[in-house]
């Protein structure tokens, strides 16, 4: 997926300047409504957020749908470039067809992963396909590249089979790092984990955590109880650290996301699809892409490639992991 709001303000993200929370926390953070697509598709965003730019090197989460995708084209994000992260896409329900500009094309459905990391420059394309189920549901997230990586060659992987748990009524995948003794293959570069956690009405179960991570949790269906906290979809529940379990039940069925890793110690500069590290280097990708230069070609789609918005007048001052 791409950013596609009209006027993009940059964001400062990471380092550990200001708070990580040390302790266990339980912080409601309400996501926003954004209109993404030519069709004004509303996803809820919830990262970066106001109070808290990132989980771990979680620093976006787009929720999508469920949208009736049965008429109309369904989603059509033209081809867009990236840098410096990668993108999870994680379906609830309905398919995606990726297509980058390595000459992946993958079809991706629920309880897969497709994992694409930027590294220096990528561009993709992101819709569904002709035949496909009536109903979209999902998220986007991304996960930023420390400076080690970021500058590395790009790379797509499509997941078919990942590890899962069944216990107490809940069935959880790992897609990203590593719970509970269960470890995704997929590629990673920072101390990270994401899981899907799916609940039968009155399951109850105990997660093992690690103190080291910060953790947040995201409701995708029902509502889901965590740590105690009442949890419907729309807000992100932020965890912080220290925590060695975590209580997760549901009365009905549900769906929920965890996402955790290490602190992020690094400042990282979001804008548009690109991260970066200073107002500078934001400037000169965009003028790469709308260049034509270093993010080569996606093939397969029918229309334009994405124009980069008109960059922010004046850059913003660093803020800090928290705001
Ligand atoms: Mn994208």
């Amino acid at each position: 997926m791409s950013n596609l709001e009209p006027n993009p303000q940059e964001a400062i993200c990471g380092g550990q300047t200001t708070a990580v929370a040390v302790a266990p926390t339980r912080d409601v953070l309400p996501g926003r409504e954004v209109v993404i697509g030519t069709r004004g598709m509303v996803v809820n965003r919830t990262l970066p957020n106001r109070d808290r730019r990132m989980v771990g090197a979680w620093c976006f989460a787009d929720h999508f749908g469920p949208e009736d995708v049965a008429t109309g084209p369904g989603m059509r994000v033209p081809p867009h470039p990236h840098t410096g992260l990668q993108t999870v896409t994680w379906l609830i329900e309905g398919e995606v067809l990726h297509r980058d500009s390595l000459g992946n094309e993958q079809l991706i459905r629920p309880g897969q992963l497709n994992l694409m990391t930027a590294g220096a420059g990528i561009s993709h394309s992101e819709e569904s396909p002709q035949h496909r189920s009536p109903v979209l549901h999902g998220v986007q997230l991304w996960v930023a590249l420390p400076e080690h990586d970021r500058h590395g060659e790009p790379g797509f992987e499509h997941h078919a089979r990942l590890p899962s748990l069944t216990e107490s009524g809940a069935a959880i995948t790992v897609f990203v790092g590593e719970l509970d003794g269960a470890a995704s293959p997929a590629r990673r570069y920072s101390p990270l984990v994401g899981a899907e956690i799916i609940l039968a009405p009155g399951a109850d179960t105990t997660l093992p955590l690690r103190p080291d991570f910060e953790y947040a949790a995201l409701t995708l269906a029902g509502t889901v109880e965590v740590d105690g906290n009442s949890l419907e979809p729309g807000p992100l529940l932020y965890l912080g650290s220290e925590r060695r379990d975590l209580a997760v039940r549901a009365d009905g069925a549900g769906l929920a996301l965890l996402l955790g890793g290490e602190p992020f110690d690094e400042q990282i500069v979001m804008w548009w699809n690109f991260i970066g590290r200073d107002h500078d280097e934001i400037v000169e990708v965009r003028e790469a892409w709308m260049a034509g230069r270093g993010f080569g070609t996606v093939r397969g789609y029918d229309g334009d490639s994405l124009p980069a918005p008109p960059m922010p007048t004046s850059p913003l001052k660093p803020r800090g992991r928290q705001r």
